[in-house]
């Protein structure tokens, strides 16, 4: 039988280890924890990822601080949001919702959020500095993706893993944190040629591709690790998961497997910015 990588449950405790944190903070120090969530527009998905990592933060007993900007926001605009709470000395952490308005420079806001305050891990200099083994937040998918095969010690070294997508916050990354745990890894995207043939080598695959069951099932080999990033409407993935489920390795459901441990990801983040921004203050004291 396949082992579940069940991001439901690990998330849940990830989370009960951060309401300690989170307590033994607001012990120390007369505020909580802020994250600052920025929605820009009225995209019903995008409202409904920040509500839930609203709630996450009242979960672990963080608080979030909601920035809601409309539709016609330029960049300009959300850059100097972004500054403001930049700094903003009681904010923590700074998640700005993907994906914006058209009109916005997406990358140049992501690039203005301070590296210190960069918890959901979007920013070049965090994605440089991870990429050369630094210390550095992770994009929030790709690390919850990593903590979630490290809490069922699923040994990676050697694997070939292949990562279907390339987009800075998912893709991208993805492949750099499983190279940096010595897997030997394939990166493909919509001009890559037979991919069913280049995954049917894959002893890892990461379906990245934003396509709701684009992956078909017997492109991919028995004893493979399967982890399925994409959620579409009516809880599908962007791999055919189910004829696989008994033939595979393991596997991350859909929902419940990926979706849960970027909000964790994102949580833990933001409690360690708060607690490096404690011990700062105290080297600075
Ligand atoms: P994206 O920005 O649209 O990127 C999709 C990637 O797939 C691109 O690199 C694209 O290649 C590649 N692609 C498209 N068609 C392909 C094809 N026919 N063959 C091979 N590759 C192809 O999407 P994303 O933001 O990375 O998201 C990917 C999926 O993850 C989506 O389903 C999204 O909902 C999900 N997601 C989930 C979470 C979560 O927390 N669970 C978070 C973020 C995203 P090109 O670069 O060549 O265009």
């Amino acid at each position: 039988m396949a082992i579940i990588l069940d991001g439901k449950s690990t998330s849940k405790q990830i989370e009960a280890q951060l309401a300690l944190r989170v307590q033994n903070l607001r012990s120390i120090r007369e505020h909580p924890p802020v994250l600052a969530t920025i929605l820009v527009g009225a995209d019903p998905a995008s409202a409904t990822y920040v509500r839930m990592k609203g709630e996450a933060c009242r979960r672990i007993g963080m608080e979030s601080l909601p920035v809601h900007l409309d539709t016609e926001t330029t960049t300009e605009q959300l850059l100097a949001e972004i500054q403001r709470l930049n700094e903003h000395p009681d904010v923590h952490g700074i998640l700005l919702q993907h994906p914006v308005p058209a009109h916005i420079d997406e990358r140049a806001c992501f690039d203005a959020i301070d590296a210190r305050k960069d918890v959901d891990g979007v920013g070049c200099l965090g994605f440089g500095r991870m990429s050369m083994g630094l210390d550095a937040y992770g994009s929030a998918t790709p690390q919850g993706i990593m903590h979630l095969l490290a809490a069922y010690d699923l040994a990676l070294s050697g694997l070939h893993a292949v990562v279907v997508g390339r987009s800075p916050i998912l893709g991208k990354p993805m492949a750099m944190m499983l190279l940096a745990a010595d897997c030997t890894v394939t990166i493909c995207h919509s001009r890559t040629q037979n991919l069913p043939k280049i995954l049917r080598d894959a002893d890892l695959v990461v379906g990245a591709v934003g396509k709701p069951r684009f992956i078909q099932a017997d492109w991919i080999r028995d004893q493979a690790i399967v982890v399925d990033a994409g959620y579409h409407p009516g809880g599908i993935g962007d791999i055919d998961l189910d004829p696989l489920k008994n033939r595979v390795r393991a596997y991350t459901p859909v929902p419940g497997g990926v979706g849960p441990m970027t909000i964790a990801t994102l949580m833990l983040q933001a409690v360690m910015a708060a607690e490096r921004s404690l011990q700062q203050g105290r080297i600075q004291d």
